[in-house]
């Protein structure tokens, strides 16, 4: 017997007829799920991860309906994939992403819900995952799965650690989160696995930029979230990062995934502040015009509404093309990093 319940995000839920309340001004783009495990307790029970930001960590006193800030209703899985089966066309998700929590029997689960999912559904399916083995990786490539993400989530080793790793005593390590990405990288190929940073949990932005090249000559895609604070988590009252610092890390994760530009055409201070990009402003304002570099990163097709900002903003990731208003207001903040 396989899954039965599986966590749907709100905003999927709506897009899915699957709950009645408010409409999403933005809906996702992504249909996102994520794997739900009761053990022996009704509500569910908790990651074997313990990551200091995360609402579902081993540690955390939050409610399991959470992933960052947005809520994640339980259905049963038969309801939920009739109704992905007959979502009508002007609905139709471009993608479809798992997140899995790490418990004893998530690959099994994962194996199952992939395998449900991919009977009578040709939408490009991601998967957050934990570290899995060579093997497992392997098993998820040949039953459908198109893309990978093993979140870093820290810009350094020593914040990794701390947050992830021995620090909080989780299960977690740098080194052997990189090798996963490698072995990913060899199974499912270049351009086709992820990782994300969130900004905000003590790094500078030269730690940021210099992983994000590391990452990128390995072919790997960075997302990049900004740090949210979660009741009951161990990190609820760290701040979120300032805005125009995290703005200055989405423009060099621009430059540097999507132009090619090196580490040396970003200046930074002693403190590891970016203070000056080696672009001019007519380029600054291109690329503003585009809106991709101010967009949620991540999988193609993927947008997810709101999932570190509230709506009321600030927003840090937008989920659609930006408006004449907010360009001008990014214009303006940047204006005096460029040439
Ligand atoms: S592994 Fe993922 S779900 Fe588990 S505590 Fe860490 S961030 Fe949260």
């Amino acid at each position: 017997m396989g899954v039965e319940k599986i966590r749907v995000s709100i905003g999927s839920a709506s897009v899915l007829g699957l709950y009645g309340g408010a409409r999403f001004k933005d809906p996702p783009t992504t249909c996102y799920l994520m794997t739900y495990s009761a053990g022996n307790d009704p509500v569910g029970r908790r990651c074997l991860g313990n990551c200091g930001f995360c609402p579902q960590a081993r540690d955390a006193e939050s409610s399991l309906e959470l992933l960052s800030r947005v809520t994640w209703p339980v259905y049963h899985l038969k309801e939920v994939f009739t109704k992905l089966k007959y979502l009508s066309p002007n609905k139709q998700f471009k993608r479809i992403c798992v997140q899995t929590l790490n418990y004893t029997q998530n690959f099994e689960d994962l194996k199952y819900i992939i395998t449900q999912i991919r009977r009578n559904n040709n939408t490009p399916i991601s998967i957050a995952i934990p570290p899995f083995t060579e093997e497992k990786l392997k098993e998820l490539k040949r039953i459908g799965v198109e893309r990978v993400g093993i979140a870093l989530d820290a810009s350094t080793q020593e914040i990794f650690d701390k947050i992830k790793g021995k620090g909080v005593d989780g299960p977690y390590r740098w080194e052997h989160h990189f090798k996963t990405l490698e072995n990913a990288l060899n199974i499912f190929s270049e351009g086709k696995v992820s990782t994300h940073l969130i900004i905000g949990l003590g790094e500078t932005s030269k730690d940021v930029a210099e992983l994000i090249m590391r990452l990128s000559n390995m072919k790997i895609t960075v997302g990049l979230f900004s740090f949210t604070p979660i009741k009951g988590t161990s990190l609820e009252k760290l701040s979120p990062p300032d805005l125009l610092r995290f703005r200055k890390i989405q423009l060099a994760l621009y430059l540097i995934a999507k132009k090619n530009r090196t580490l040396n055409e970003i200046t930074f201070n002693t403190r590891g502040d970016i203070i000056k990009f080696n672009l001019n402003k007519v380029e600054l304002l291109q690329i503003i015009q585009e809106s991709d570099a101010f967009l949620t990163t991540g999988c193609p097709g993927c947008n997810r509404p709101y999932y570190t900002s509230k709506p009321s903003g600030p927003i840090y990731n937008f989920p659609r093309k930006l408006t004449q208003e907010e360009m001008k207001i990014i214009y303006n903040s940047l204006l005096k990093y460029v040439n």
